[in-house]
């Protein structure tokens, strides 16, 4: 038996709880990973709340991340006592994932522990420091360079946000942190941002071109906040959209694409292929600095998982959470 959150749905309702679960139960996989660690993101607060349809399959354990040791094994490129990370493929959304004791996987979907981080540094970089990370490798990419002007990043006091802005800064840019939580400011300077701006400038229906300010930027935001980026975005500056936290929509104009020619890249770390992942996990070890990690994230238990997961749906958690599962 082992503990983890188990989200059910039937007559009774949709809930999420701690239970202990058999090892019978456990998913087909070729890989049997001891957690030590996972995290909560945005999207696990989703499935655990049930305010977004991220899961597809019931009972489900929610977790789209995890770190932990190989018990047991079949895959050629994984022996017990591997240490080893997960970061998506539909894992706490179709397959069971990480906020749990155990795991089975596909060995395919796994990723070694880069040694330049701790099990728990791992897990407070997690999904949305993966996903800063691709943010940044895009527009790298698409030739942005720190010459280039300030990059926005919003949602900033958040995961992706946290790690893009520290990333970011250590990279040499200037960074525009842009936030709904003014008392955050001192935060996400000490971060590396050079400035800080309400995330109300915004939000709200803009024109369709504005003063060219950034030379690039991250977005989790979407909806008007993504149409008000590109809109200021400069003359051949790139913009990545990876999240929605305002908004699924996106209410633009053509405009600064074909006007300014500015690159919108999409960016998605789920179905993200393997050599990409790598790239961006080897990156992070070189280009993140460790020190910052400690202020970025905070530490809970696996019952704790589920009051946090409605906090972090109302903006109300700053930077990343860590999970120790045991
Ligand atoms: P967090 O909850 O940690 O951060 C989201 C931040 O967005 C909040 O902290 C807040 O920042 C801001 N925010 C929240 N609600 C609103 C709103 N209504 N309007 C404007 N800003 C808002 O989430 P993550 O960092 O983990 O994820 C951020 C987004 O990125 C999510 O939408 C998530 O689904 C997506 N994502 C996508 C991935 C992909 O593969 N494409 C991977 C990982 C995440 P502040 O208080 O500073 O304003």
């Amino acid at each position: 038996m082992f503990k983890g959150i188990l989200i059910e749905k039937d007559d009774a309702g949709y809930r999420a709880n701690l239970k202990d679960i058999d090892d019978a139960q456990l998913p087909e996989g070729e890989v049997t990973v001891r957690v030590s660690h996972s995290t909560l993101n945005y999207k696990d607060g989703l499935a655990i709340t049930g305010k977004g349809p991220v899961v597809r399959r019931f009972p489900m354990v929610p977790g789209i991340d995890l770190v932990g040791t190989i018990e047991s094994s079949t895959h050629a490129d994984y022996q017990p006592g591997d240490s080893v990370l997960l970061n998506g493929w539909g894992v706490g959304e179709g397959h069971w994932g990480g906020l749990a004791q155990k795991a089975r996987l596909k060995g395919d979907w796994l990723v070694p522990l880069p040694k330049q981080f701790s099990p728990q540094q791992a897990m407070a970089i997690g999904t949305a420091g993966y996903t800063a990370m691709l943010c940044v490798l895009a527009l790298e990419r698409h030739g942005v360079m720190p010459a280039h002007g300030e990059i926005l990043v919003s949602g900033a006091a958040g995961g992706v946000g946290s790690v893009a802005t520290t990333v970011l800064a250590k990279l040499g840019y200037t960074v525009v942190a842009v936030s709904g939580r003014t008392e955050e400011a001192d935060y996400l300077k000490r971060l590396g941002a050079s400035e800080v701006l309400n995330r109300a400038e915004f939000s709200s229906p803009g024109k369709p071109l504005g003063k060219e300010r950034w030379g690039g930027a991250v977005d989790v935001v979407g909806s008007h906040t993504l149409a008000n980026i590109c809109a200021t975005t400069k003359y051949r500056g790139v913009v990545t959209a990876c999240g929605l936290a305002g908004g699924m929509d996106f209410p633009a104009t053509v405009a600064p694409f074909i006007l300014r020619g500015v690159t919108l890249a999409g960016i998605d770390s789920v179905m993200c292929p393997r050599p990409d992942r790598l790239e961006a996990w080897r990156r992070l070890g070189i280009d993140l600095d460790v020190s910052k990690l400690e202020m970025i994230s905070t530490e809970i238990s696996l019952a704790d998982a589920i009051p946090t997961a409605a906090k972090l749906i109302d903006g109300k958690i700053r930077g990343r959470v860590i999970v120790d599962v045991n």
